[in-house]
């Protein structure tokens, strides 16, 4: 049996709780768990965001857990949580059948918050986010395979939602680390008589097509949610049409302390999505973790963007920051990718317009790490419906075209993985393996893709005549092959000469 941690046990009566439904615990003792994991969390983020924080912890525990109101929490449970080097142990006891005996209450209920949240995370890219208009959806899903060998492993974290709303054109924070390319705060969408009618017509419009996937997105994209004065009442609004308070991340959480406060306060008392606050200096993250409780920020995540923090994690390198590289002549950097998470709209309704978008990875062509056609602009809900289905229809195209050559994208090669060929993208070495594709004329298809000269009857024609395969099947894998996102979309990413230059 796995030795158990140093510190506290399970209680008996603990254990016996591990067996009870949220309805069967009731109200206080599911105060009193959250009271705990929110505790933990603070551990975390101590560990996490302040590089003094390991050695105050390791010099004198009690110490630690007191000036920073942990009592009660075992010093060695955070550690065994906490510590990189503790992670293959604490995996071990996780997962042993005597977990019980090996793990504090604390550990079991902090893991348990945070596999909630994965699930979550899942269920919204797998149920919610799924649009209820049928082109959309196939669409969607090509996109999600697309984005396995565009983006690499980060496309896992991607929820894929399908509809966001921009409450202000431009931002007025400037991050450096802006990854959406967020230009200066140019005007506002203020909550007038005329103006929310508008919005709540749009959302209306937004879920009679795209069902209740258009409210799983949130009311900020390249924008600062808390720049626009009357963000609350449009929350109001859109809770009212979906039933649920959108996710904000906010890189000002401390620009208003108390409408913050105001706003976690409102997010607790009704179903609502994770907030993220992004804190750009070690200072900033002094001052939130002093602003508020630990039972606050217990749906909060805090994204440290300072590089003294010890859970520092590079920026994604897209938007102003990729361009200004490329400006400089630098090469495009490794950890370049997308941010962005949307396979569908964006509605800034300072400026009435709506954006098409898919996430890419960042280069010359796409800084921003978002692709996808020109924006329109609508002036009333008839016409934002109207530009709605017209971007449905004419650019989430799920037929393979006609008329242009066929290729793979390119940032995938083909080579011999231990004797077997293989696509492998060069972001994340996300690998699809053709040599399990054996059926007559796929690999002869496969090679016409990789010259990318054929369109699809002149493979389909070249590979009957090779192999004497029946035409459909040749097509059937030809669909196969586009619905896995693999060959290049020329409605999305056009070459320049599709496009007319
Ligand atoms: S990261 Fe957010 S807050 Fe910062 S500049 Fe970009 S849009 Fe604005």
């Amino acid at each position: 049996m796995e030795k158990a941690s140093e510190g506290k046990k399970m209680t008996e009566q603990e254990k016996e709780l591990l067996y009870k439904t949220n309805e069967e615990l009731g109200e206080e003792e599911l105060k009193r768990i959250s009271g705990l994991v929110a505790l933990v969390k603070r551990g975390a983020e101590l560990l996490c965001l302040l590089p003094e924080a390991r050695e105050e912890l390791e010099k004198d525990p009690d110490a630690f857990l007191g000036r920073y109101g942990l009592a009660g929490i075992d010093p060695d449970d955070l550690k065994l949580m906490f510590y990189p080097e503790r992670g293959e142990e604490l995996k071990k006891k996780l997962t042993s059948p005597d977990f019980m005996d090996l793990i504090s209450e604390a550990v079991y209920r902090y893991e348990q918050f945070v596999g909630n949240k994965l699930y979550l995370r899942n269920q919204m890219r797998e149920v919610e986010c799924v649009p209820l208009n049928k082109q959309m959806r196939i669409w969607r899903n090509r996109q999600i395979e697309r984005c396995k060998g565009a983006l690499g492993g980060v496309n896992e974290s991607f929820i894929h939602d399908v509809m966001n709303f921009e409450l202000s054109r431009g931002c007025s924070v400037g991050c450096e680390f802006c990854g959406v390319g967020a230009e200066k705060l140019q005007k506002v969408f203020f909550h007038t008589e005329e103006n929310a009618v508008l919005f709540r017509e749009v959302l209306k419009a937004a879920r009679e097509i795209l069902g209740d996937a258009a409210g799983r997105g949130t009311l900020y994209l390249a924008s600062e949610a808390l720049d626009n004065p009357d963000y609350e009442l449009f929350e109001a609004d859109f809770y009212e049409e979906f039933g649920v308070i959108p996710q904000i991340t906010t890189a000002v959480p401390l620009r208003k302390p108390e409408r913050t406060h105001a706003l976690l306060k409102e997010l607790y008392s009704k179903k609502g999505f994770i907030h993220r606050f992004s804190l750009r200096s070690l200072k900033e993250a002094r001052a939130v973790l002093a602003e508020f409780t630990p039972e606050e920020l217990l749906k909060v995540e805090l994204i440290p963007q300072y590089e003294e923090a010890p859970a520092f994690v590079p920026f994604t390198v897209s938007g102003h920051e990729l361009e200004k590289r490329l400006m400089d002549g630098e090469e495009i950097p490794e950890q370049a990718g997308s941010i962005c998470c949307v396979d569908g709209f964006v509605v800034n309704m300072a400026e009435k317009s709506i954006r098409m978008i898919t996430p890419c990875y960042a280069d010359a062509e796409y800084p921003d790490g978002v692709a996808g056609p020109e924006k329109v602009f609508f002036e009333n809900a008839d016409e934002f419906r109207e530009k709605l289905l017209f971007f449905i229809e004419n650019y989430m195209v799920n037929e393979i075209p006609g008329d242009v050559p066929l290729e793979f994208y390119d940032y995938f090669e083909c080579r011999q993985i231990q004797g077997k060929r293989a696509l492998v993208s060069k972001h994340g070495q996300y690998t699809v393996f053709l040599d399990k594709m054996k059926e007559k004329g796929m690999q002869e298809t496969i090679a016409l893709l990789c010259q990318g000269k054929y369109n699809k009857r002149e493979i389909v024609t070249q590979v009957m005549g090779q192999t004497g395969e029946r035409p459909e099947k040749i097509f059937w894998f030809l669909n196969q092959l586009w619905k896995l996102g693999v060959i290049r979309d020329p409605v999305l990413f056009p070459q320049k000469n599709e496009i007319g230059e």
